[in-house]
């Protein structure tokens, strides 16, 4: 439960469901069936950390199993509990749905701060857990892929790849069993930066629709809007990169320590180093520093992106928002009663199911290149370069002009693997952004764009059970 709350982040998650369920035409058990987690397997287990034994808390839950395999990533935090497993898993459901990754809700979770652990220690726990889930067949290609989450990143899906495969040898496909691995085994070009590089698709779309920016009172494009970042790790630094560099000013960043605020706007790379050489974001050259972290989240700028925990903008702080546009990076970050102060002031909210869909989407194509067992672009990219040329080559002697050498590169260029993983990825938010917002301003009775988005999912993963048919 949260302080101001006597509902659970689960419970909040199906307050959200039942929001937009009204606006679908689903039998009542289908809808049950939607909502409700699949399977909750809640486990502890002993580790060795130096003398001692510790008793190890941790969950792996499958929302939804209306399309296999499930899918969801793995965190370590103190926060951790079955509540929080079960509403990422739902939100993984809808997440997955609206973007049209073919696989069922997943997440899972150890409660450890990984900070208190040493390498070998973490690897120890992780890799204890992973067997866990092999021996009741909760991890596979084809029944349950993790990949990172908070507290979580390549390196831990390298321990549970190798893991699995000790355990499964000669399984030809192991390698899809988790996601976000490092590229040497078995990644995917272009998954770490996902997560950020897709929450800046999304919310890049939703300023270009001239409309919604009317409403806003804001300019249409992303060109000179202030941003301001509530977290500094993998999803905040891709965003603060991606929206500086698409012409935005990132002129806050927020960290458990404080805020750093600069109307001239940050370099994130600065940032990042600065932090990592004095341990703090405060006292950043130039900046002011705002000591209560959660001050940033108040300040002026036109949009504003909690990339770190769930709660974060509740009743009590949500009326002195200023931001005009909110793009949830971060999963849950916004309370149902913070919803509706925004929803009644004209604050659009751009929801987490779908604006942090980047991570999974890419996951989707790691997944896809796993079992397909070749890279992106190695079988087209030379012949398309080849063919590039003579097309180009052609042209130039036909008009008797030649191209610069920057056009001549960018024209010839044969795709790459993280080209062909940044275009989809770009094609995915774009056609969500788009499909949501179609729903909204189809039916003007949808409160806000959180209620749009779950009507989406809750169309397609209705329409899955329906065509599936349900056992007599
Ligand atoms: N943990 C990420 C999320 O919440 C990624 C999940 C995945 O790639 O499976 O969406």
């Amino acid at each position: 439960m949260s302080e101001q709350n006597n509902y659970s982040f689960f419970n909040s998650v199906e307050r959200s469901f039942d929001k937009a369920a009204k606006f679908t035409q689903w039998d009542p058990g289908i809808l049950e069936q939607i909502k409700a987690c699949n399977s909750v397997y809640q486990m502890r287990f002993p580790v060795r950390i130096g003398d001692r034994i510790e008793v190890i808390e941790a969950y792996r839950v499958q929302h939804s199993h209306h399309k296999a395999p499930c899918k969801g990533g793995i965190r370590f935090s103190l926060a951790v509990n079955q509540d929080e497993v079960m509403a990422l898993a739902a939100l993984m459901t809808y997440k997955c749905a609206i973007v049209n990754v073919p696989f069922g809700g997943g997440k899972g979770g150890i409660k450890i701060d990984p900070k208190k652990y040493t390498e070998y220690e973490l690897e120890k726990i992780t890799r204890r857990y992973t067997a866990e889930l092999i021996k009741k067949n909760f991890i596979g290609p084809g029944t349950d892929v993790p990949a990172p989450d908070y507290g979580t990143g390549a390196r831990e899906m390298a321990w549970i790849l190798d893991t699995y495969v000790a355990m499964h040898p000669g399984e030809v496909d192991a390698a899809g069993c988790v996601t976000g691995k490092p590229v040497s085994q078995g990644g995917v070009r272009g998954r770490t930066e996902a997560t950020g590089m897709g929450v800046f698709f999304g919310i890049r779309e939703v300023c270009n629709m001239k409309d919604t920016m009317d409403k806003l009172g804001l300019a249409t494009g992303l060109e000179g809007k202030t941003v301001v970042i509530q977290g500094l790790g993998n999803v905040g630094f891709y965003c603060a990169k991606y929206f500086r560099q698409g012409g935005c000013k990132v002129v806050a960043i927020a960290e458990f320590e404080g805020a750093i605020y600069n109307p001239d706007g940050f370099n994130e790379e600065e940032v990042f180093k600065h932090r990592k050489s004095t341990g703090s974001l405060l006292n950043f050259p130039g900046a002011t520093n705002l000591v209560k972290n959660a001050d940033a989240l108040e300040l002026d700028c036109d949009i504003l992106i909690p990339a770190a925990l769930e709660n974060v903008i509740n009743a009590e702080n949500a009326p002195r928002v200023k931001a005009k546009i909110i793009g949830e990076a971060a999963n849950g970050p916004i309370t149902p009663e913070a919803d509706e102060n925004f929803a009644a002031r004209g604050v659009l909210v751009v929801p987490d199911m779908y604006l942090n869909a980047g991570g999974v989407t890419v996951s989707y194509f790691e997944w896809l290149k796993n079992l397909s067992h070749v890279r992106y672009g190695r079988l087209e990219k030379r012949f398309s370069e080849n063919m590039n040329k003579h097309i180009l080559g052609q042209i130039e002697e036909l008009t008797e002009k030649k191209v610069s050498d920057i056009e001549r590169n960018f024209i010839e260029h044969g795709a790459d693997e993280v080209d062909l993983v940044h275009s989809g990825l770009e094609e995915t938010m774009i056609t969500a952004t788009r499909e949501i917002m179609e729903i909204w301003k189809t039916n003007p009775q949808i409160p806000d764009m959180r209620t749009a988005a779950y009507v989406c999912a809750i169309n397609k993963v209705g329409t899955s059970y329906a065509e599936l048919g349900i056992f007599p």
